[in-house]
């Protein structure tokens, strides 16, 4: 029998993020004995969180080294905790800050890690996890006999935890650091102010943008201006997710007046990110199989095009509109601005 130990760190508010409980709820239907393993400056909170799991014991590294994200630090605390539960099966959520560190651990250990998985299962007590290949084409299903077996499982891909908290014991997992793993600081986080982010990886809606925004429409124009309107609008009333298409970003990276809030982060596709959320909706997108391959994981997909023959009208969407973006989009955000 397995004895599987659910890794995570606390979020900066000192408790657990959404991907941390997903890794939970993940282990919880492997069966096995489950250990939880925290780390951060205090983990106390987040253990209360999830008192309720059925862990057979909760082990803590904290202190305030451990509030940040350090590989030295982070790398030595999650080395600790799965020596010190006896790990044959550890899952920790994909975070930046695991992701970092998970192969290094793993090393330490002697054992192996499986990155980018995205679904754990046992049958018959053998574990096997999911992941995919050749950017999102093929899904292999693989099982590890080398123990212990670290994966880091992919955001959004299973159930999260649900429980009613209560208060546990955390054992402290001592670590002996020295001052050579201490001098890396993090000194600040750059990130767009909430309003100006537009990659929400959590949102219920994908819109996604095409290069036909950019181009010359039926009254021999380019409206650069008003597409930027309508989009922004658009996921403001939403809060939906903003994506791209690579001819569109490109065409941003390139330095041309176009829509100055895509980059490069936002593309969707073969040589982009492939999100998961449980609808999408793209406009002026052609729907060519290397940006739809990214589209894989959106449950439900629309598109407007004013080609009837792209791509999204040979089965890349459950429903393509042949319209023009700029009318519906503005009849869209007009009604949506009434529901307000
Ligand atoms: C190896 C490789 C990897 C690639 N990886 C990616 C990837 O990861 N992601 C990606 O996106 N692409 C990728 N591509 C490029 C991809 O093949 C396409 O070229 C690209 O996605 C096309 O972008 P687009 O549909 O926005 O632009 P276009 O093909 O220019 O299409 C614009 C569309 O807008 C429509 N349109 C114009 N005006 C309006 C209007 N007013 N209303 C409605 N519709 C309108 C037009 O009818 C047209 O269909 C890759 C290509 C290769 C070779």
């Amino acid at each position: 029998m397995e004895t599987i130990l659910v890794l995570a760190h606390t979020e900066t508010d000192g408790l657990l993020a959404k991907a941390a409980l997903e890794a939970l709820g993940a282990a919880k239907t492997l069966g096995g004995t489950l250990i939880v393993g925290l780390v951060g400056e205090n983990v106390q909170s987040s253990a209360n969180s999830i008192a309720s799991c059925g862990a057979a014991k909760f082990l803590g590294v904290t202190g305030p080294d451990f509030g940040q994200a350090r590989y030295a630090t982070d790398a030595a605390a999650a080395e600790a905790i799965c020596k010190a539960a006896g790990a044959t099966v550890v899952i920790a959520p994909a975070t930046s800050r695991w992701n970092r560190v998970l192969a290094g651990v793993a090393h330490r250990l002697g054992g192996r890690a499986d990155t980018h998985v995205t679904a754990i299962t046992a049958a018959n007590g053998v574990v096997s996890v999911n992941r995919w290949y050749y950017r999102q084409r093929m899904e292999a299903v693989l099982q590890r006999t080398q123990r212990p077996w670290v994966i880091a499982l992919e955001a959004g891909c299973c159930e999260a935890w649900k429980g009613s908290a209560g208060s546990t014991t955390v054992e402290a997992v001592a670590v002996s650091l020295t001052d050579a793993s201490k001098q890396t600081t993090v000194t600040g986080i750059r990130a767009p102010a909430a309003d100006q982010q537009t990659i929400r990886p959590d949102a219920k809606l994908l819109l996604v943008a095409g290069a036909g925004w950019t181009k010359t429409q039926p009254d021999g124009k380019t409206h650069t201006d008003d597409a930027e309107k309508l989009i922004l609008g658009f996921l403001r009333l939403t809060q939906a997710s903003l994506g791209s298409s690579k001819s569109l970003v490109d065409l941003s990276g390139e330095g041309q007046a176009v829509l100055p809030f895509m980059s490069h982060l936002h593309q969707i596709g073969q040589t982009g990110a492939t999100p998961r959320h449980p609808k999408g909706l793209s406009t002026c997108c052609h729907g060519e199989e290397p940006h739809t391959v990214g589209w894989r994981f959106v449950n439900e997909r629309r598109a407007i095009d004013l080609n009837p023959n792209c791509g999204w009208a040979r089965g890349k969407a459950d429903v393509l509109y042949v319209a023009d973006a700029f009318a519906v989009m503005t009849k869209l955000n007009e009604l949506l601005a009434t529901k307000k």
